[in-house]
């Protein structure tokens, strides 16, 4: 589904960075891996080339076999649209949209009737446990409660795959957990491809695969095991 070939980017500027430094990696349908590393590796420079929010210098990226490489906005945010679903560390909810109107709003940018996103946000958001909370502002939610509307949002419109930048970054162990539990879930019964990006080894280890990466390069690729000490990838 995902495959990289010696992706270079460097930050232009009056020093420029060189972050990546020959990425080269396959993620397949279906797969729920974690890329891992410290703060700085180009983690979340990484996710946001995989997600079309930024492009490359050097080397191939293929989406299903399609060559995402200077794509043109209005092309790009179409891949976006229908492809994938975003999760981030801060949530990223607008402010002064309530639950509902904040999970709704993919669908606004496909053009679906007002009374139908609405109610099929209702239906996400009770999907989620968050039914009694569709009709307040995010500043009334927990943190938990937040993720919970964002992973609702990321997935209303049935993406591929799902790109979380650091989901549990805020949170707390407890709720960490939850969040991790629930992507599990959608990865398991409904096949979503997921690609978590993280710097934590207790999140990345939730995960069936772990990407290491280190100053722009890939290191070792760890296929974690399950409670039975099966592998989870065949
Ligand atoms: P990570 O997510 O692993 O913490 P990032 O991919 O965010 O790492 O950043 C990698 C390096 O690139 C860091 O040194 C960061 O300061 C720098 N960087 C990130 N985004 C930009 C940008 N838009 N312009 C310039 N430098 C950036
Ligand atoms: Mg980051």
């Amino acid at each position: 589904m995902i495959h990289l070939d010696g992706i270079h980017k460097t930050y232009q500027g009056a020093q420029p960075l060189h972050v990546l430094k020959g990425i080269s990696l396959d993620i397949k349908k279906g797969e729920f891996v974690s890329i891992m590393g410290a703060s700085g590796s180009g983690k979340s420079t990484l996710l946001n080339i995989l997600g079309i929010l930024d492009n490359y210098d050097e080397g191939e990226y293929l989406l299903n076999g399609v060559l995402m490489k200077n794509l043109s906005e209005t092309k790009a945010a179409d891949y976006r649209n229908r492809m994938i679903g975003f999760i981030f560390q801060s949530f990223n909810l607008i402010p002064f949209k309530n639950a509902m109107e904040n999970v709704a709003l993919p669908l606004y940018y496909q053009g679906v009737s007002r009374r139908k996103r609405n109610a099929l946000a209702l239906e996400y958001l009770e999907r989620l446990g968050l039914k009694e909370w569709a009709h307040h502002l995010p500043s009334e939610l927990s943190g938990g409660q937040k993720q919970r509307v964002a992973i609702a949002r990321a997935i209303i419109t049935h993406p591929q795959i799902i790109l979380a930048d650091e989901p549990t970054g805020a949170l707390d162990s407890k709720t960490s957990e939850e969040v991790m539990q629930l992507l599990r879930d959608l990865n398991e019964k409904e096949g979503m491809t997921i690609v978590v990006v993280t710097h934590e080894s207790g999140v990345a280890y939730r995960t069936h695969k772990v990407i290491h990466i280190k100053d722009g390069i890939i290191g070792k690729i760890e296929e974690n095991k399950t409670m039975e000490g099966q592998p989870y990838l065949k």
